[in-house]
């Protein structure tokens, strides 16, 4: 990790930095719990535990790749229910959020991105 101490970023490339190394750290995971499942025993895991683990890693990955395309699309940080602006501070906390905090509550929640702020 390498944050530039007081060189100031633009908002936008700074989430386009936490997306791609979110991107990077998940597919990196990814790949280490892939090669788990394989070893006898899968290195001393539950099936289970490493499911969940493998679907959560896949589910960040795809979140995360879906937060990119918006950016390069320009809809990235607007809500896609309501298309008012996500608040920047949520952005922070979930840089792959694609709802406004009101509408992931009722509509966001199958997107799996407000999982990390519960
Ligand atoms: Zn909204």
């Amino acid at each position: 990790m390498t944050a530039a101490p007081h060189a100031p970023v633009e908002p936008m490339e700074l989430f386009r930095t936490m997306l791609e190394d979110e991107f990077a750290a998940q597919t990196t995971r990814l790949t280490q719990l892939t090669v788990y499942a394989r070893l006898p025993r899968h290195a001393g895991y539950e099936p289970q535990t490493l499911d969940g683990l493998i679907t959560s890693a896949r589910r960040r990955i795809a979140d995360t790749a879906h937060a990119l395309r918006r950016m390069s699309e320009g809809t990235y940080g607007v809500c896609a229910h309501c298309n008012k602006p996500i608040p920047l501070g949520r952005l922070r906390i979930a840089p792959s959020a694609i709802h406004c905090t009101r509408c992931e509550q009722s509509v966001g929640r199958r997107s799996g991105v407000g999982a990390a702020l519960r």
